[in-house]
């Protein structure tokens, strides 16, 4: 199609002009098949194009990164898990699954053939890249290829920091059986490493990712700085040491669940609900109290391994003691 092909009425000619005065032809063109056959095809550019964007980087592609303070944090995606139904696992308390049911409903939550989310965090705090968790490693675990995907060589995280032993937090050290972070400093809390390395027969994770690596763990106590503006918070009852993250760049300041957090609307809504994997339910959701209390208090930000995906935003009070997570806005930059 040429210019001379198209008879274009007065009143179309003085709009496209306009148009093309606000650079917004393309945009009408894209829009509406009829301003699609007005529209000359763009004549070819004197010069070449720019390459084009990085789009591998772009928010989405498995991983969420944004600014805190100074900090970039990224939530990177292991992937996720079928799961078959949410309840009893996620609202463990046999007492009150039909509260919980209808909660589920309420929100819209699917509770039966869902999936469960893995949500390891890298912290950049300027002078550390530190990973929080490492996700379930083998086949099922993308932490490591959305590290990559992120534009992150992982031999350039410096610090891996571990919030417990479960497998899906730490099966990703080791790949292959070697050292997935080869130049990090591997840091846990001491007694959470002392309970699952001193078992009669560790299971395999254990095994390979903590009593196999253990030269390269520093083990600290709660309250310890990992890093300069991060420190490891007592968190117990999913597991009796598990330890939380709270990263502080001027005023602000980020909460790293780990699984102290729960399930993202029923452990903040129904105050004692547990989970069921909760080693000591009580104390599990007497933690989750004071720390969403901690979050909503000093409007902090927050992130749960288990929120579904993106699992950055905050916390907030509601009536009668509940609380609501609110995911922030997405962003694609
Ligand atoms: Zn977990």
């Amino acid at each position: 199609m040429s210019d001379d092909q198209i008879i274009l009425p007065a009143a179309s000619l003085d709009r496209r002009r306009a148009l093309q005065l606000l650079g917004l032809t393309g945009v009408v063109a894209a829009a509406s098949p009829l301003a699609l056959a007005q529209t000359t095809p763009p004549a070819a550019p004197a010069t070449p194009a720019a390459p084009p964007a990085p789009t591998a980087f772009v928010n989405g592609n498995g991983f969420y990164r944004q600014k805190i303070g100074d900090m970039t944090v990224i939530v990177l995606s292991d992937g996720t898990a079928p799961l078959a139904a949410l309840l009893p696992t996620w609202g463990a308390n046999p007492d009150r699954q039909a509260e919980f049911a209808a909660t589920l409903a309420e929100y819209h939550v699917a509770a039966t053939n869902t999936v469960n989310h893995f949500n390891p965090t890298i912290i950049e705090t300027g002078k550390n890249r530190v990973l929080i968790d490492t996700g379930r490693g083998g086949t099922a675990g993308q932490t490591l290829a959305n590290i990559r995907r992120a534009g992150i060589d992982p031999a350039t995280i410096d610090t891996v920091f571990i919030t417990h032993g479960h497998g899906d937090h730490i099966g990703g050290l080791t790949t292959a059986g070697q050292p997935t972070f080869p130049q990090a400093r591997h840091v846990m809390g001491a007694a959470e490493f002392q309970f699952w390395t001193t078992q009669a027969t560790p299971n395999a994770s254990v095994q390979a990712n903590l009593i196999g690596l253990r030269d390269r763990f520093t083990l600290i106590q709660p309250g310890a700085e990992i890093v300069p503006g991060l420190t490891a918070i007592a968190s117990p009852g999913h597991t009796l040491n598990h330890l939380s993250v709270r990263a502080q760049s001027g005023n602000a300041g980020l909460l790293v669940f780990g699984d102290a957090a729960g399930h993202f609307l029923i452990s903040l809504k129904h105050r004692g609900a547990y989970v069921g994997f909760d080693t000591d339910g009580a104390l599990a959701a007497r933690t989750r109290q004071r720390l969403f209390d901690q979050a909503t208090t000093e409007g902090l930000w927050v992130t749960g391994y288990h929120f579904p995906f993106h699992a950055l935003g905050h916390i907030r009070r509601m009536i009668g003691g509940a609380f609501e997570y609110e995911p922030t806005v997405w962003n694609w930059s």
